[in-house]
């Protein structure tokens, strides 16, 4: 098995070489924390958690080193703050937002099955020079404006993406072409329109830090450059965040890496997820589809969102349905039926192949199917493989009882009165009255219960 990746920057799937098997590093943007994430939000969760996983079971689970930040200094969380607790201190309004809602945000991907990443760094704590020497984010925009890539104008620290000459080479889009382009009122203080901002001033009542430029707080892009060097150091093996971060994001991330430290690359391996929509519509607020994972997890086991997340491509657009949720529910309630109990021993190659295969969880996912049914034909060995299949994918944290009985509890069936209807069921039958027999049948299912008959006696299960 071999691991290819498709990377956005240079455009190709090509073989994985990571710069030390011994200690693999990958970085993934994580939350902003002011609002509910919501299930576009869980995408890039989901899927480089699979991929996580993936480079554990190949590299070795003390080789691999994932570093998922948290944004809690941004000008959306000082509106949240404001909005919230209006008779707080700013900062400490802040404070109760960003903790809230991280919080939140823990408690929802634990439910979708994710493994905490090995280090989740928080923007705030990498603003000044650090006493572990750690990189930060004041000491690399000095560095920025030391090696002429970055200049003060009007209380800002911008970067001077004209300092760069390849500027602009993950989005494919090109300086002069934005000139050229730009519509917009340039801002007067900036060289050049694609300028960004790396340090802001504060006012007296917005949060912000000592700096040799006054009182002020980071640009976003910054953070990402400061807390991936902090764990991962100057170059690193895969950056990975959603499609969207593309640009201006990761396009920044890459070039206050690259000229703070003087590299040719910042990582080796760009990967984006594709964008989400809602039963075919775009999400937004406004039209009234905007899912939170809170929300589904109140309707959905956090298997079944996981499920459906990855019958789709991570690189393919997806359309989140309803009915989409309730296929991945049947299926899992076949897997677990199978395999539940099972803990396994080793994932089967097709599953490694097709996950190795620039992670292609809609192949995987068939390739389950077909598992499921040797498993049921087969053996022990055929079950164990797909139970370590399906662990290795991160679905089976249940057991099946468990399982069953969600599912139950869900439906709202009373388990005791399904009982009865079943003793008396096959009282009827002992009597040869199938009338009564096929009555009790029909009454079950109208119930949302359907039975099997075997030689041990008669078993029921939810039927989805
Ligand atoms: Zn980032």
């Amino acid at each position: 098995m071999e691991l290819r990746l498709y990377d956005t920057l240079t455009k190709d799937k090509r073989a994985f070489k990571p710069i030390d098997p011994r200690n693999v590093r990958m970085y993934v943007c994580g939350p902003t924390v002011y609002d509910f994430a919501h299930i576009g939000n869980a995408r890039p969760v989901i899927v480089f958690d699979v991929l996580f996983r993936l480079l554990r079971h190949i590299y070795g689970e003390q080789h691999v080193t994932y570093v998922r930040n948290i944004t809690d200094v941004d000008d959306k969380i000082n509106d949240r703050a404001l909005r919230d607790y209006p008779g707080l201190p700013l900062n400490e309004a802040i404070r109760k937002v960003t903790e809230k809602t991280a919080t939140q945000f823990h408690a929802d991907v634990d439910a979708l099955g994710c493994l905490k990443p090995t280090v989740e760094p928080r923007a705030t704590d990498f603003v000044l020079p650090r006493a572990d020497g750690k990189a930060d984010m004041v000491s690399l925009i000095k560095t920025l404006i030391d090696r002429g890539h970055a200049y003060e104008a009007n209380g800002e620290v911008l970067f001077d993406t004209a300092s760069m000459p390849d500027y602009g080479k993950l989005s494919g889009r090109r300086l002069d072409e934005q000139q050229a382009g730009a519509r917009i009122a340039v801002d007067a203080h900036k060289k050049h329109p694609a300028d960004f901002v790396l340090w802001k001033q504060s006012s007296a009542d917005e949060p912000g830090w000592d700096s040799p430029w006054g009182r002020g707080r980071p640009g976003w892009h910054i953070e990402c450059s400061a807390m991936s060097a902090a764990y991962l150091g100057d170059v690193f093996d895969i950056h990975g965040g959603g499609l969207d971060l593309i640009f201006p994001h990761h396009e920044n991330e890459i070039a206050q890496s690259r000229c703070a430290h003087g590299t040719h690359a910042m990582a080796n391996y760009w990967l984006h997820n594709g964008f989400l929509q809602v039963e075919g519509e775009k999400m937004s607020k406004s039209l009234g589809n905007f899912v939170t994972i809170n929300e589904l997890l109140k309707d959905w086991p956090g298997e079944v969102v996981r499920l459906n997340m990855l019958k789709t491509h991570y690189r393919s657009p997806i359309d989140w349905t309803v009915k989409g949720l309730e296929e991945s529910a049947k299926v899992l309630d076949d897997w677990y039926a199978t395999a539940g109990d099972i803990k396994g021993s080793a994932p089967a190659g097709t599953v490694l192949d097709t996950l190795a295969d620039d992670l292609n969880t809609a192949q995987t996912v068939a390739a389950l199917h077909g598992l499921r049914h040797q498993a049921e034909r087969g053996g022990e060995a055929e079950r164990n493989e797909f139970a370590s299949s399906l662990r290795l994918l991160g679905f089976l944290a249940e057991t099946r009882a468990d399982w069953d009985a969600r599912k139950q509890e869900a439906s709202g069936v009373d388990a005791a009165q399904v009982s009865a209807l079943i003793a008396d069921r096959t009282a009827a039958r002992a009597r040869k009255d199938w009338k009564e027999s096929d009555r009790i049948r029909d009454e079950l299912a109208a119930m949302g219960v359907a039975i099997k008959d075997s030689k041990e006696g008669t078993t029921w299960e939810i039927a989805r």
